[in-house]
């Protein structure tokens, strides 16, 4: 059964809440979110809908934070938490990991060890879990 979008809104709505009160930090940067925020799709609601209330597919972000990665992943790569943002991608969706990690040449040398890092990482709920996959920088 396809859930309608009243019941998706306010499952978005709840998730965004449960970041303001438990996890108020930027996805993207890291850097508290003090206004309203948006909440982002880490894998695009229009490549999957199965996706759109994953909560581990869910960010509270800033808004510029936002427009930068949906805009352009070549500037993206560079904000300081997309390495853990790509590795909660890599775990969501292999195909749109891969399609996305082309665009993204910089952080290759980290991609390249996703497959190694600890298993028991995987079953992580939200973002702030994944502290950070900075040591897989050389
Ligand atoms: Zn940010």
């Amino acid at each position: 059964m396809v859930p309608k979008q009243s019941e998706i809104d306010h499952c978005l709505y709840d998730i965004k809440l449960w970041y303001k009160n438990n996890w108020p930090l930027c996805g993207f940067c890291g850097h508290l979110v003090r206004d309203n925020g948006d909440l982002a799709h880490l894998i695009r609601r229009s490549y999957s809908r199965e996706l759109q209330t994953n909560k581990l597919n869910l960010v509270l972000c800033h808004r510029h934070c936002h427009d930068i990665f949906d805009e352009s992943p070549e500037k993206a790569q560079y904000l300081p938490r997309m390495t853990e943002v790509m590795y909660i991608i890599y775990l969501l969706d292999k195909e749109y990991f891969n399609q996305l990690a082309e665009r993204m040449p910089e952080l290759h040398p980290a991609f390249e060890l996703f497959p190694d890092v600890r298993s028991d990482i995987s079953d992580i709920k939200h973002h702030g879990e994944l502290i950070t996959l900075q040591y897989l920088h050389k």
